[in-house]
């Protein structure tokens, strides 16, 4: 069996609903689909959200959405009957979000439980879509919710991690016989619902992370993750013109890549996959024949090159805390985590000397982070500051750790450009390593470090 997911960036227009269609229709084997909101949409509702809005931008709001979806919908369904059932499904799900809409605004406060609930409805539209498309070409395909077939999470609104034993329970009943009946199960993306069946997120681009869940739950022999985009590649073709397509990648190169910024994958969405086996495979709507990106737990190291790919965050955030011994007196450390993390902020990573602990956030984290630990009293810390205008660099390979000179490699490209490394950090992941440079050489860095192991010089072996 097969867990098939289609993102957003392949489901634009009718078109692209048509291609999709079409791809699962040629896949001769028992597959379940995953489908993320129509391109767009999320990042729609959200803007709205963070929009002080009116009443009556509301139901001008609405219109777009159904414009939206209704104009896809007349193109792919031409079924008279099945048009006019996923119109009224429709309907009545956008009636929903339409209440929603003014509950927030009446209520005037957004609660993380709401948010959570009211982003989820790209994927609770775009299935409706689907589903219509694929029995008016006569597939017997079903959309479900993920409430439906019970996704479980942990309930952490906006960042949840999937309860696998208790999901992987749920989809026995609710997946599995339907598979034995013929029908193709189309399940949003994204989201899922705790014990109690309040929505939380996976975060944005959930429904990769969705779509491995959902295969360790159906011990799927496969995943594929299909995009407008081939795979993974050496590095972002917009800063380096000859980046290549990496044909084969480990689970932990994958997730180190998408955690330093890859935006190709959901930053988790190897883990369950990695418990199980099961390989993913990112593959192109628009190259269907191309075999896209394996991700397996086979661990390969390039002889030589060792690096396979350089990735880059634009813009890291980053607070430092200073003191004499911040570094050596015992709980400082603890502390800091503790606070931050009692209020969900997530530290990405730390570094610490003697005299400053530095830690490096997501951007939009920064500014909470610097109220929440000024105003404690943390033991022998003298000064916070905040520091801005930094990117991350980050070089990814199995085997990173164990060949000499890689290290020296990266540096003296960076150096031969004039970039200052203001921090560096390597020995926490087997397959990565990572510095820090001032945004605007962002570029330059990592044109230089691709260029050393993959361009023009190819005998300056490691
Ligand atoms: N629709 C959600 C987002 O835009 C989830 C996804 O596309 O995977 O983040
Ligand atoms: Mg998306």
């Amino acid at each position: 069996m097969k867990v098939m997911k289609f993102g957003g960036s392949c489901l634009k227009n009718a078109d692209d609903f048509e291609l999709v269609a079409d791809i699962i229709q040629s896949e001769k084997e028992d597959k379940v689909v995953v489908l993320s909101g129509v391109y767009g949409v999320t990042d729609r509702i959200l803007n709205f959200l963070e929009e002080n809005y009116g009443e009556e931008d509301v139901t001008k709001f609405i219109e777009e959405i159904r414009k939206l979806h209704i104009e896809i919908g007349r193109k792919i369904i031409p079924c008279g009957n099945i048009f006019k059932e996923t119109e009224r499904r429709f309907g009545e799900k956008l009636k929903i979000l339409e209440r929603l809409l003014y509950g927030v605004h009446y209520v005037g406060e957004l609660t993380e439980k709401t948010r959570d609930l009211i982003l989820s409805y790209g994927e609770r539209f775009s299935v409706l879509l689907m589903e219509g498309l694929l029995r008016c070409k006569g597939l017997n395909a079903r959309a479900l919710e993920s409430e439906q077939v019970g996704l479980i999470t942990d309930g952490n609104f906006g960042n949840a991690t999937a309860d696998l034993p208790e999901t992987e329970r749920n989809l026995r009943l609710s997946i599995l016989p339907l598979i034995r009946r013929g029908i193709v199960p189309i399940v949003t993306g994204f989201f899922g619902c705790d014990s109690r069946g309040k929505v939380t997120l996976f975060g944005r681009n959930g429904s990769d992370y969705s779509a491995s869940v959902i295969a360790y739950g159906v011990n799927a022999e496969i995943v594929e993750i299909w995009k407008d985009v081939e795979g993974f590649m050496s590095a972002d073709p917009k800063f380096v013109e000859d980046a290549h397509f990496i044909d084969s990648l480990s689970y932990d190169e994958v997730a180190e890549l998408a955690y330093f910024g890859a935006r190709i994958l959901h930053p988790r969405a190897v883990e369950p996959l990695k418990l199980k086996n099961i390989p993913m495979r990112i593959k192109n709507i628009y190259k269907r024949e191309n075999p896209g990106t394996l991700i397996h737990a086979t661990k390969k190291i390039w002889e030589g090159r060792v690096i396979k790919s350089v990735t880059y965050k634009e813009e890291i955030g980053s607070i430092k805390i200073y003191g004499a011994g911040v570094g050596s007196k015992p709980g400082v450390l603890g502390d800091i985590t503790k606070y931050l993390s009692e209020n969900r902020i997530n530290i990405k990573s730390v570094i610490t000397s003697q005299t400053c602990i530095t830690l490096l956030l997501e951007k939009e984290d920064v500014e909470r982070s610097y109220r929440i630990l000024s105003q404690k009293d943390i033991k022998t810390v003298e000064r916070i500051e905040k520091v801005r205008g930094i990117s991350l660099v980050a070089i990814v390979g199995e085997g990173i750790l164990e060949y000499p000179g890689i290290a020296a490699k990266v540096f003296r490209a960076v150096a031969s450009k004039g970039i200052n490394v203001e921090m560096f950090a390597a020995g926490a992941s087997e397959v990565a390593f990572y510095f820090i440079i001032k945004k605007k050489y962002l570029k330059d860095a990592v044109e230089a470090i691709h260029r050393v192991f993959f361009g023009g010089n190819r005998d300056d072996k490691t």
